[in-house]
């Protein structure tokens, strides 16, 4: 799959993981470069709109996503 189109963009690799390298590069792995459907951010994004979207809201948070989405 190709990466997720917001990844160049994408507040939660450009500002929450820069002290946790390791963590950044399996979540990019799986889901940036994976698929992204499955990514908690991705979901509240293309639901709701990017300024919608948790800064701090994790890619692997699929269920504070749902809530998100469900308000
Ligand atoms: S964290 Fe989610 S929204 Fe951000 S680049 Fe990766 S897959 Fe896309």
């Amino acid at each position: 799959m190709a990466e997720c189109e917001v990844l160049s963009s994408c507040v939660f690799f450009n500002d929450k993981m820069e002290k946790m390298p390791a963590t950044a590069e399996g979540f990019k792995r799986q889901y940036c470069r994976g698929d992204n459907s499955k990514c908690a951010r991705y979901m509240v994004l293309k639901a709701l709109g990017r300024p919608k979207v948790p800064i701090d809201l994790f890619p692997n948070q699929e269920d504070r996503a749902r809530e998100i989405m469900t308000g």
